[in-house]
């Protein structure tokens, strides 16, 4: 498919100029490389098309980003970069017609020349972006801060819960961690949590619906990137009864394994817990979006009445799917924690994040991305979900 594209970017020159903006599905990325220049440092995509690109610069930490048509990654390997100003980089899907580019870069830096260039010779079409570093208060020019992008604090109004048992299904939405540019962690032998959190809550989704008790929906069908608040948003549209966030973490420590579940709390249970909460509200950041509003609003949360009953029926939950994890044979960490992550922080929709296991520990990455297993951990989810709504009806 490649060597065809190759062969007949020759003829298509002008006809592939005028359809790139089609984000045409046959648009690639076939290289990607760095170098340093005299006063910049020069990053350069080889692609098979020529396309559109937008780029703005973030702060905090430093990064300029690039926006594209959606594009296929067709780099062989997967390339680490760190040449003169730019430490690395992160490609993938930013949303369904978006795909980024995040460049890190080690100092405030600005964009002296940005351009794509025509094929010649061997070389395809190519994407380059040069790099100058530049004194902190000019790079805060021009970057889109975050102080200055923050809108009025916006109060959430908590849904009322209906005093009469409701009719219809519950409604159960499942959230796998991750997607598109944000892997999450990446197990010893290559295995990446935003797939296996995907097929996991896809087993979950099967094993709940099997029981025509639910209406299972997901913050994400495919791998693409979904911000952390657009998941709260997404159950709070669909008035989710409960709300399951599915993760797999990684430590140094590679002897370290087994689950846990989470629920919202302002004080985390302990160091690792707080610690787990800030890498994985780190995924906004790492797609190269700003954590707008987040204190405000969880503030203005946290005091609010309804917030509390909806704790307590996260703790319930949580306390109930660990018990049908070690029934079906998964190794248990340290139980029920408690951590500030962004995504638990719906008022009213009581929500737990599970942790499923590390995929720094060998035997933990063979189970979880097992197809048995992750059909035996969806069933345990089933279970519990199912303990959760029989004890509420009681
Ligand atoms: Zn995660």
């Amino acid at each position: 498919m490649y060597h065809r594209l190759r062969h007949l970017i020759g003829w298509m020159t002008i006809a592939a100029a005028l359809t790139a903006a089609d984000a045409d599905a046959a648009s690639a990325v076939v290289g990607v490389r760095a170098g340093e220049q005299a006063e910049a440092t020069r990053f350069v995509m080889d692609l098979s098309d020529s396309v559109d690109f937008e780029i703005f610069l973030l702060d905090n930490p430093y990064r300029v980003v690039v926006d594209f048509p959606v594009l296929d990654w067709r780099v062989p390997g997967t390339p680490g970069l760190k040449r003169g100003l730019i430490d690395g980089f992160r490609f993938g899907l930013f949303d369904q017609a978006t795909s980024r580019l995040v460049l890190d870069v080690n100092r405030p830096v600005e964009v002296r020349r940005s351009f794509i260039l025509p094929p010649s010779g061997a070389l395809p079409f190519r994407f380059v972006i040069d790099l100058a570093e530049v004194a902190q208060d000019r790079f805060q020019r021009v970057a889109a801060l975050p102080t200055q992008q923050a809108g009025p604090v916006q109060l959430i109004e908590p849904r009322t819960r209906p005093a009469t048992p409701r009719v219809g299904p519950r409604v159960i939405v499942l959230d796998p961690g991750h997607g598109g540019i944000d892997p999450g962690t990446i197990g010893r032998r290559g295995s990446q949590e935003k797939a296996l959190t995907l097929q996991i809550a896809s087993q979950a989704r099967e094993a709940l619906e099997a029981t025509g008790r639910y209406r299972v929906l997901l913050t994400r069908e495919d791998d693409v990137f979904v911000r952390l608040r657009d998941r709260v948003a997404f159950a709070r549209r669909h008035n989710a009864d409960l709300f399951i966030s599915l993760h797999a973490d990684a430590l140094s420590d590679r002897s370290v394994r087994g689950a846990s579940v989470y629920t919202l709390s302002e004080k985390a249970s302990d160091q690792e817990a707080d610690a787990l909460a800030q890498r994985e509200n780190k995924a906004d950041l790492i797609a190269g979006v700003d954590l707008e509003n987040e204190p405000s609003e969880i503030a203005t949360i946290l005091i609010d009445l309804a917030r509390r009953e909806t704790m307590n029926l996260s703790a319930t939950f949580a306390t109930l799917v660990l018990p049908e994890f070690e029934r079906a044979g998964k190794t248990l960490r340290k139980g029920h924690r408690f951590a500030g992550f962004a995504v638990l922080k719906a008022p009213d929709v009581p929500s737990v994040l599970i942790e499923l296991g590390y995929l720094s520990n060998p035997a933990d990455e063979r189970q979880l991305t097992d197809r048995t297993f992750q059909k035996v951990i969806g069933a345990s989810i089933q279970k519990a979900v199912d303990s959760y709504f029989s004890g509420l009806s009681q």
